[in-house]
């Protein structure tokens, strides 16, 4: 996830306009920005950090050229360095390119290049592009077949940008990473083009649109732009007209950046999952941490990502390992003893201080730390001995959502990756499985109806079992956290131990229930006791259980394993707190008194 803008045709101000771009596109990555102008040489201007110091690395230089490329990076491989930053160069320093995605294959493309005498740079996946384009301009391939044959070299997801010296000319291709061109071409004077991850980038200059399909190669000059596919043949592109804001920065359409990022879910997923599971043989690789064979797990967490430790800690203890979840500002007070467990930490931003200091304090006491972590070179992935990074891209949206899913998504891997679990194969299907299936409940969700028969009610129950547990945790804080409504999340068999003297029929309760096994039927005898109770009763469920016969209303999710039914019920739970807190108009994406990243204890 990373923001790709690039400009031919615009003269002087080249460079102004792709500055402004970046600007734009800052939300889709911000730990290091760079540009790259072609003329009679390129020039490229890069730093780690915001487009401000970007800006502050430009001021002493003059950098011009027809055509440019810029690039805030999103980082996925090697940390926020200065090296990192794109464009990257290849060793003569003719070719530029800018990369949005993973390229899966790099490592050994990487060798392949290096046993030839290339000389790398970064520790990026992205760097192999230009040294691909390098050798096959070498061989005398022109510009455009240069860079088809490197993409032709690429697996994995890839939005990439390319300019060469002497050559006014952007190229660019895209496979599942967004990319679309700005069309201005019909007033007097000079067409200028552009190309973008996002409309928000070039929306100020033209509201004409052409959306590139996977597998599309462009070519962008001032003289034109063209679209072709793989084999080089033309193909004919629709312009459109976007008719939204430009000050929509960022949002594509959606009234909010939750509601995006919840959208955004089966892409996070599909990231996540790139390049690490391997269905047919049924393994998994998560990089160094394959060796890790924990013999007891503690997880430290807080907010959300506790609740996604509570769900890894039970899917390690169903591979018959031995594994826990501690509030992370309780761990140090009364840290459990350590033995030789693998110590976890779970957090979004990498930087949450509770978090931290509890890790601290587990390697005080000599355990071994993993960060699962969105957040690459971050403070947790710097101190833990390993970390496993979740990729779902920048959250904007306080209340997190699509990392939530990348979490539950990443602790799937690191139980498959680790023990001798049963069923990898089925686990691993269903989690291929699951993109489709979360986009299948974004499509058809009843959830904005539910929200608006409750959103007057007084409080919101959830109740869930085993694995669905963390998920009605979730659900409740979320409700909490944009509605600011009361809410509260049960293990299912807890209510009747105190909770439902609060049961009145004002008070929805959600039930996720999934399967039709011993836990569904004893959650639904849950729900039976809160139905005597008058309390108006939501199922979220798979159907697979008469559950549905006993409640006001039904929220389905695809049957799946079990595994994942976790993360499709949480997807309808989100919804449902979306669209009760929409419906209040309550700040959806800055809720009041929260912050994205808790740095303090
Ligand atoms: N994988 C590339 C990197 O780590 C691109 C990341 C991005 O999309 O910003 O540099």
């Amino acid at each position: 996830m990373c923001g790709i803008i690039g400009c031919v045709g615009r003269e002087d101000d080249t460079l102004d306009v792709l500055v402004h771009g970046l600007s734009k596109l800052e939300y889709r990555g911000y730990d290091s920005a760079g540009v790259a102008l072609s003329g009679d040489r390129v020039d490229v201007c890069k730093k780690s950090g915001k487009i401000e110091d970007l800006k502050g690395a430009l001021e002493p230089r003059s950098i011009g050229g027809a055509a440019g490329i810029g690039h805030t990076r999103w980082s996925t491989h090697g940390p926020p360095t200065d090296a990192n930053a794109h464009p990257h160069l290849d060793c003569t320093g003719d070719v530029a390119v800018v990369h949005n995605g993973i390229i899966e294959n790099y490592q050994s493309l990487r060798d392949e290049l290096v046993a030839v005498g290339h000389t790398f740079k970064s520790d990026t996946d992205t760097e192999v592009v230009p040294h691909l384009v390098e050798d096959a301009l070498a061989d005398g391939a022109d510009n455009e077949a240069a860079v088809r044959e490197a993409i032709d070299r690429l697996d994995g997801s890839y939005a990439v940008a390319v300019v060469v010296s002497g050559d006014d000319t952007i190229y660019a291709a895209r496979n599942d990473s967004p990319l679309v061109l700005g069309i201005d071409d019909e007033d007097e004077g000079r067409p200028a083009y552009y190309l973008a991850s996002d409309v928000p980038a070039f929306r100020d200059f033209t509201d004409r649109v052409v959306y590139l399909a996977d597998g599309e190669f462009a070519t962008l000059s001032a003289d034109g732009w063209r679209v072709s596919d793989v084999d080089g043949n033309a193909v004919d592109k629709d312009v459109d007209t976007v008719d939204w804001d430009p000050e929509e920065t960022g949002k594509s359409g959606y009234d909010h950046f939750m509601l995006k990022e919840i959208h955004e879910q089966p892409r996070a997923i599909r990231q996540c999952l790139r390049g690490r599971v391997d269905e047919m043989a049924a393994t998994v690789d998560i990089g160094d941490l394959g060796d890790l064979s924990p013999t007891g797990v503690q997880f430290v967490a807080c907010g959300t990502s506790y609740h996604a430790a509570l769900y890894g800690a039970n899917l390690l203890r169903n591979a018959g390992i031995p594994a826990q979840a501690f509030l992370a500002s309780e761990y140090a007070t009364s840290p459990p003893p350590i033995g030789d467990a693998l110590v976890v930490g779970v957090t979004q931003s990498g930087e949450t201080a509770d978090t931290l200091s509890a890790l601290r304090e587990a390697r005080k006491r000599g355990a071994r730390t993993l960060a699962v972590t969105n957040t690459v070179g971050s403070t947790v992935a710097r101190e833990c001995d390993h970390e496993l990074y979740i990729r779902a891209g920048p959250e904007i949206g306080v209340a997190a959502s699509k990392t939530f899913a990348s979490q539950l998504a990443a602790l799937n891997l690191f139980t498959l990756g680790t023990t001798r679990v049963d069923g990898k194969r089925d686990i691993i299907s269903a989690l291929r499985d699951l993109p489709s299936n979360i986009q299948a409940i974004l499509d058809e969700s009843q959830a904005k109806a539910v929200a608006e028969t409750y959103v007057d009610s007084d409080a919101y129950f959830f109740i869930g079992r085993g694995l669905q547990y963390p998920v009605a945790l979730e659900g409740a804080l979320k409700m909490k956290e944009i509605t600011y409504k009361h809410a509260e999340g049960f293990a299912a068999g807890e209510l009747k131990h105190g909770p439902l003297a609060l049961v009145t029929e004002d008070t929805p309760v959600f039930a996720v229930v999934t399967g039709d096994g011993e836990m569904a039927r004893k959650t639904i005898g849950n729900v039976k006791e809160v139905e005597a109770r008058n309390a108006p009763v939501v199922a979220v469920t798979d159907g697979q259980s008469d559950v549905g016969r006993y409640v006001d209303a039904v929220l389905e999710v695809p049957e799946t394993h079990p595994q994942a039914a976790a993360v499709l019920a949480n997807v309808q739970l989100q919804l449902v707190s979306y669209y009760v807190a929409d419906e209040l108009g309550r700040s959806i994406d800055k809720p009041r008194n929260l912050a994205k990243s808790v740095t303090v204890e």
